[in-house]
């Protein structure tokens, strides 16, 4: 029996009738682009999230780019974010002109290591760009004291983290401004690209509606050199369909992390940690392996697919090369890149299921290194 990392077939089957009646709905009302299903849902989902303003966009990518340019980021300021993430961080870091200033990740977490933030700061900074990895939350009191300090504003890439909580408040509450993806496989995802960004700032969240749409303040009035970067209504109508389902689903995905731990305990891996004033949303369940690839290519043999996140942290990345950093310049995201194993995680996985893919794991480890793995 094969187990994916992620099931969204799963998901459809278990909120057909909603989901189909929500795209016929678009369809009858042939309101594809923008309209009261984008401004329902943005109005849905700033409550979620515990914001005044939610602002629906094309993708992850370009919320992350806006929120950047509207807190002032452009050519020649330097951002300072994680070197391990996903490509996009550092992609809207680029698009706004600036330079990605990476820091290492913190060895507990694997999420960026905060008391490597105060070191990376220079005349140059513009704004912090923490990421919420994994669906945990980066340790955002002392950044934010950091931010404080500094006059920086704080972009947080919630990408991975809808509805994740440190303390009371959710991500993409927490800094200046946030970005959202809701690519298909995330907590949240829509059937296809689409992303939001969230903020208090009434001044920042009309920037970002005029730039996602061409800048236009009428018809064809443009105050500003803007983009299309607008939310489909169909988008909009399968997302507020999902969001009703979220908590559940993050629940569910807490519980399957529970019987992880469990299964776990005793094995020969260290698992990427979580303090305790976050509630995580599990986006990804993610171990560290000595003998990773080899394991790896032993669960796929057996039909489970698991997963690396990432393979190679950014400045390890071809593309960002001219950055001038090389191997060893972050050695903890280097050995999570080597070691990170994320095992299948979503809220439909059966217990037995969990039990199955920890025992091929246990086995694994076993059968390549013994003992000695950890
Ligand atoms: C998915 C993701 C993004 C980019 O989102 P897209 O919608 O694919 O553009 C950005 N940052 C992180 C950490 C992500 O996981």
């Amino acid at each position: 029996m094969a187990i994916p990392l992620v099931d969204l077939k799963a998901q459809y089957r278990s909120i057909k009738d909603e989901i189909d009646a929500a795209v016929r709905d678009v369809i009858e009302s042939a309101a594809f682009i923008g309209g009261e299903q984008v401004s329902s849902f943005e109005a849905e989902f700033a409550g979620y999230c515990g914001v005044s303003h939610a602002i629906a966009c094309g993708n992850g990518t370009d919320a992350l780019e806006m929120a950047l340019k509207v807190v002032g980021v452009g050519a020649g300021d330097e951002v300072i974010m994680p070197t391990m993430t996903f490509a996009a961080t550092a992609e809207a870091v680029v698009a706004c002109g600036a330079r990605p200033v990476l820091v290492d990740s913190d060895p507990f977490t694997g999420l960026m290591d905060v008391s490597k933030v105060e070191n990376a700061i220079t005349a140059k900074s513009r704004a912090l760009l923490p990421v919420h990895l994994y669906g945990n939350v980066v340790d955002m009191d002392p950044l934010m004291s950091i931010a404080a300090r500094h006059g920086l504003p704080i972009v947080e890439d919630a990408a991975q983290a809808h509805g994740a909580c440190y303390g009371e408040k959710r991500a993409g509450s927490l800094g200046t401004i946030a970005g959202f993806s809701f690519y298909p496989g995330k907590n949240l995802g829509a059937y296809g690209d689409a992303g939001a960004v969230t903020t208090n700032d009434d001044h920042l969240a009309a920037e970002v509606r005029l730039l996602r749409d061409h800048g236009r303040v009428g018809k064809y009035v443009h105050a500003k050199i803007g983009r299309n970067s607008r939310m489909d209504a169909l988008q909009a109508a399968i997302l507020r369909v999902k969001l009703r389902h979220l908590d559940r689903w993050n629940e569910a995905r807490r519980q399957r992390a529970q019987w992880y731990d469990r299964e776990l305990a005793s094995a020969p891996v260290q698992r990427l940690g979580v303090k305790p004033n976050v509630e995580p949303v599990y986006h990804l369940y993610v171990v560290k392996v000595r003998c990773r690839d080899a394991v790896l290519k032993v669960l796929r043999e057996r039909g489970i697919s698991a997963g690396i996140h990432y393979p190679a942290p950014i400045h390890l990345q071809p593309a960002y090369e001219f950055l001038g950093y090389g191997v060893g310049s972050f050695p903890v995201a280097e050995e999570i890149a080597r070691e990170a194993l994320s095992l299948p995680m979503y809220p439909e996985l059966a217990e037995s299921q969990v039990c199955a893919i920890s025992e091929a794991l246990c086995s694994a480890i076993r059968g390549c290194q013994g003992t000695d793995a950890l």
